[in-house]
């Protein structure tokens, strides 16, 4: 083998990681962007369920929460409320 072969062969081989290299750069892009994704949802639903358990204390203390009524005393069981509350 002459050297100008050895150096297109090194060639080859560097084209050929810097393929892979490429393929596992989109693959880590792929899944950094379902990581983000997945974090915003769990998050958005951590609020949820604190939201809903805001609400759920003001109904036991004594409010309504539904939108007819908010915040005003409830004096018996509303079915609008409940139906939030589910
Ligand atoms: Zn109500």
């Amino acid at each position: 083998m002459s050297l100008v072969d050895d150096i297109l062969y090194l060639e080859e081989r560097l084209n050929s990681i810097n393929q892979e290299l490429k393929e596992l750069r989109s693959k880590a892009e792929a899944l950094e962007t379902q990581n983000a994704r997945l974090w915003a949802r769990f998050s958005e639903e951590g609020l949820l369920g604190q939201g809903q358990e805001a609400l759920s204390r003001l109904y036991e203390d004594g409010f309504h929460i539904c939108h007819a009524h908010f915040a005003q005393p409830r004096f018996e069981e509303c079915l609008f409320c409940l139906a939030l509350l589910k």
